[in-house]
């Protein structure tokens, strides 16, 4: 196991040559805990009983993932909620908004809309991002 996940991601149960491992993201666990523990640690877990029960070959996050998570008593969660202006301030991401809620933007794709290169769009209502932390005092870092 460990606490070396970064990035968006606040962890990952892998399988490699047989050998399974769990690594979290310390970062995300310090700046919300009470959105990690324990629901990220069982997301995990459930990967590995879902694994030793069936092996490989099944969906992530499939049937017998879900089954497992509401039997441990917890909610099948795919995505964690920590808000995007938390992941902005600890993540270096770049917050965005649309019509309908805030985004964050990680530094590559933060660039890309920094430079023209591409528009990104809110999934739910269509928007173009805008960027939002210029205004709210958040620390940006400009390469
Ligand atoms: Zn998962
Ligand atoms: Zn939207």
């Amino acid at each position: 196991m460990s606490f070396r996940l970064r990035g968006r991601a606040a962890g990952q149960w892998r399988l490699r040559q047989g050998q399974e491992s769990l690594h979290f993201n310390e970062r995300l666990f310090a700046a919300d805990p009470a959105q990690h523990m324990p629901d990220t640690v069982a997301h995990e877990v459930a990967h590995s009983v879902v694994y030793r029960c069936h092996g490989r070959g099944k969906r992530p996050h499939g049937p017998e993932w879900r089954a497992v998570m509401k039997h441990l008593g917890f909610e099948p969660r795919v995505t964690h909620e920590t808000s995007p202006e938390l992941l902005a301030r600890i993540l270096n991401h770049h917050l965005y908004r649309c019509a309908c809620r805030s985004h964050a933007l990680g530094p590559r794709q933060h660039q890309q809309v920094h430079r023209g290169k591409r528009d990104y769009r809110c999934k739910l209502c269509g928007e173009r991002l805008i960027r939002a932390d210029q205004t709210t005092g958040l620390a940006v870092r400009e390469k």
